[in-house]
């Protein structure tokens, strides 16, 4: 989410070294943009942007202003109107007023004109501010106040306005801190005023001057876009887009920076997926086909179900794509629980079957375990190669991750190095060096939402296949992607979708509980999961954090208390209301052996209930759960409560979820939350979610706390500027396919530094 992604982004902002930044550029452009700030502002101020996720020069100029202010000392007085945010230059008319008899809760009220008209302005504080305040506000003297319109009593007002005030000359009245100099300089410059995103260390007229100060060192810089292109699609330069943006003018030009610097995130995009598609049409895969006599035809013929017409579907699909002699590239989306594990298990056995290795990657250690356990199970002994009793023609499967001992990690490289595994399933433990395949025919990413989205090339190049070939790609994800976002986002990609569930998917029913409101209601849902229990079924329950130390991820508008954590939860349930029930906990702090063992034993029965951070979102398979608890649900999003409650239901029994929220029923997480209770159709709640976030936050980068692939752009709302993107970048990758351009080159790097940098946060 938002807030955890900026705190990465500032801890790699830290460890990157400034080489490490701007290595790889070829254009002074680039590397001007990707330096860090730290070789051009101090070590406190650039500490304060870095906790804001701002640590290039780059990412200081793409730091867009929330809103804008409009007034100066051109104000007139007469126009403004209730909730227009202003920034005025105006005189205190009269003696201010005390008013109230609470020391601790007094009231200033001062009148301010602008010669012609009058503005009420009030103050709320305790007695020691409001004097300070009204030593300040002296009757006749000129200031600069800043804040919103409000109505009271009918009448327009301001209330709590941030102010400095100005003697006849100009100059700032009493101590002139930096935030007090800087405000004076942006209001009194120009006609608007941009308002940042801030805190409290840094607010916004201190980021606002600093954007300022680097702007200047920016100066001459070359644009990077060929001009012709500039023209053709009516953009601004890029150096007159980032003045415009920072020392704005007018709403109209700024408008107009804003798209040039959302065309060139779409470009840079659209570059990387043009030139990835240039490459794959050069490239080479095995052409995979069907064995008559192979493991998946002896598969299929042993599986204890029958496929679903969209699994048969898309499995004609993909064997359609991995028959030819271009690699695949496809991207299978289902809703969770359609059974998208079989179709990918079913794609690796036809490529061992024409004598390659197929692997399953895995965003989590859990789940490439749980993986590993269910395809394990399903192919029985035709995965039992060298063991005694497996079928004629068996293969292995072998799972490597992260926490493997050294030497069964080097047993497990020599058998995917020999080809003797056929089946490789890991996380992305299994993209490092030191692994290579004896013959890779096959990628299948799981969960391709955990990954973000530019990360496939390094999934598909990290292992490549014999003799110079390539893999075939098969990417899967259970966020439903709307089709205009999947267009434009995955544009190298061929999409699949399973919209039916399998027979026999038990019905869920969620209800949000409102706590303060019904109170009664907490103690009915701890009832609920004992009775579960009692019926031999199990139970989740979902918690924001792990303790009390951790900052919250999100904080929505409207929360009235932290969210609760593991460790007090677990304590309190035990203690309380779930006493004598088998209780664990899972998170992702505990050691990689702590979590397999309590996942095992949950999954075999012998725990009744785990209390748990979201490391059980994706695919965790217990049929046996029937019951999940999610706490604070307010906390995350829908896609997010949508894959948590895909762990229900998935078994006989019919599931129960129960969303434990604290914030009133009337705002908007509420209503988010009630989205969520109304519909278990994943592409509704796709689009009920997108209204909200941005869409890179949806496909998930953010989801999982890196940085959210689209920064200015909105997958929706933008598809048109997307749209002009794209065929720009055709037609620069066709009239440039040997990437001579430098500029263009390093726009490819830009996105693939960026991609990297994910991974690095991963390892
Ligand atoms: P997801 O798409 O969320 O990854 P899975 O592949 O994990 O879903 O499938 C969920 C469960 O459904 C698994 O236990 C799997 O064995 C089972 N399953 C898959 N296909 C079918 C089917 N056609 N009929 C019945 N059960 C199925
Ligand atoms: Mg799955």
């Amino acid at each position: 989410m938002a807030t955890r992604g900026r705190t990465e982004v500032a801890a790699r902002a830290a460890a990157l070294s400034p080489a490490q930044a701007a290595a790889g550029y070829r254009t002074e452009t680039f590397r001007e943009l990707n330096r860090p700030l730290v070789q051009l502002l101090g070590g406190e101020n650039v500490k304060a942007l870095a906790s804001l996720g701002l640590a290039t020069v780059a990412d200081l100029m793409e730091d867009l202003p929330r809103r804008y202010l409009s007034g100066t000392q051109t104000t007139d007085l007469s126009e403004v109107r209730p909730g227009d945010g202003v920034a005025v230059v105006a005189r205190v008319l009269g003696v201010p007023q005390e008013r109230g008899f609470d020391p601790k809760r007094m009231r200033l009220e001062a009148v301010l004109t602008d010669g012609r008209t009058q503005l009420p302005v009030t103050f709320f504080g305790q007695d020691r501010l409001i004097v300070y305040w009204k030593q300040q506000l002296q009757a006749g003297v000129k200031g600069i106040f800043v804040g919103k319109i409000g109505v009271f009593r009918d009448q327009l007002q301001m209330s709590h306005p941030d102010f400095v005030m100005l003697d006849e000359f100009g100059s700032i009245v009493g101590r002139a801190t930096k935030t007090k100099v800087a405000m004076a300089e942006q209001v009194t410059r120009s006609g608007l005023v941009g308002i940042y995103p801030a805190s409290k260390k840094l607010p916004t007229w201190q980021v606002a001057d600093l954007a300022s100060r680097v702007l200047d060192l920016l100066a001459g810089l070359d644009d990077p876009l060929p001009d012709d292109v500039r023209a053709r699609h009516h953009l601004m330069g890029l150096l007159e887009a980032y003045t415009e943006i920072h020392r704005p003018q007018s709403l109209e030009r700024i408008e107009q920076a804003e798209r040039r610097l959302k065309f060139d995130e779409a470009l840079r995009l659209q570059l990387t997926m043009a030139y990835r598609r240039a490459d794959q049409a050069h490239r080479r895969a095995p052409s995979i086909a069907p064995r008559p006599d192979g493991l998946l035809a002896r598969f299929d013929a042993r599986l204890p179900f029958t496929l679903t017409d969209g699994q048969r579907e898309v499995g004609a699909e993909i064997a359609a794509d991995m028959s030819q002699t271009a690699p695949m590239q496809r991207l299978l989306q289902g809703e969770v629980g359609s059974g998208k594990t079989v179709v990918a298990l079913r794609a690796m056995l036809a490529a061992v079957d024409a004598g390659h290795q197929g692997v399953l990657l895995a965003p989590t250690e859990v789940l490439a375990t749980q993986h590993y356990a269910a395809i394990t199970e399903l192919l029985g002994n035709l995965a039992g190669a060298g063991t005694l009793g497996s079928a004629p023609g068996a293969t292995e499967v072998v799972l490597l991750t992260g926490s493997a001992t050294a030497i069964r990690r080097r047993n497990t490289l020599n058998k995917i190095a020999s080809n003797q595994a056929g089946l490789v399933i890991g996380t992305h433990a299994l993209l490092q060096a030191g692994v290579t395949f004896a013959d890779l025919g096959l990628v299948v990413v799981d969960e391709q939402h955990r990954f973000g989205v530019e990360q496939r090339a390094a999934l598909s190049e990290g292992a490549s296949g014999p003799a110079g070939t390539y893999p075939h790609v098969l990417v899967m994800t259970a966020t439903p992607i709307p089709r205009s976002v999947a267009m434009t986002i995955f544009g190298d990609l061929e999409v699949s979708t399973l919209t039916e569930l399998p027979a026999g998917r038990q019905d869920v029913q969620t209800t949000v509980v409102y706590v303060p409101q019904h109170p009664a209601w907490l103690d009915r849902a701890w009832q609920r999961v004992r009775e579960e229990v009692a019926a031999g079924r199990q139970g989740f329950i979902v918690v924001p954090r792990i303790t009390a130390s951790e900052a919250d991820d999100f904080i929505p508008e409207g929360a009235v208390r932290p969210s609760a954590t593991v460790e007090e939860l677990s304590a309190a349930l035990r203690d309380g209301p779930l006493a004598g029930l088998r209780l664990e906990v899972l998170h992702g702090r505990m050691s990689a052996e702590a979590k397999r063992d309590v996942m095992g034993r949950f999954a075999a029965g012998e725990l009744d209930v785990l209390v748990a951070t979201t490391v059980v979102e994706v695919g965790v398979d217990v049929p046996n759960a029937s019951i999940m608890v999610v706490m604070d649900a307010d906390r995350f999003g829908i896609s997010q409560l949508h894959q948590l409650r895909g762990r229900i239901g998935r078994g006989e029994h019919p599931g129960v979820c129960l969303l434990v929220t604290y914030v009133d029923p009337t705002t908007p997480a509420a209503a988010r939350l009630a989205a969520v209770a109304r519909t278990r159709d994943g592409f509704e709640l796709a689009e009920a979610d997108l209204e909200q976030r941005r869409e890179g936050n949806v496909l998930g980068a953010n989801q999982s706390g890196a940085r959210s692939t689209l920064r200015l752009l909105r997958a929706i709302s933008d598809a048109d500027l997307i749209a002009e993107a794209r065929e720009a970048a055709n037609d620069l990758v066709a009239a440039d396919p040997d990437r001579s351009n430098p500029y263009l080159a390093d726009m490819v790097t830009q996105v693939e530094a960026q991609s990297n940098d994910e991974w690095l946060d991963r390892t």
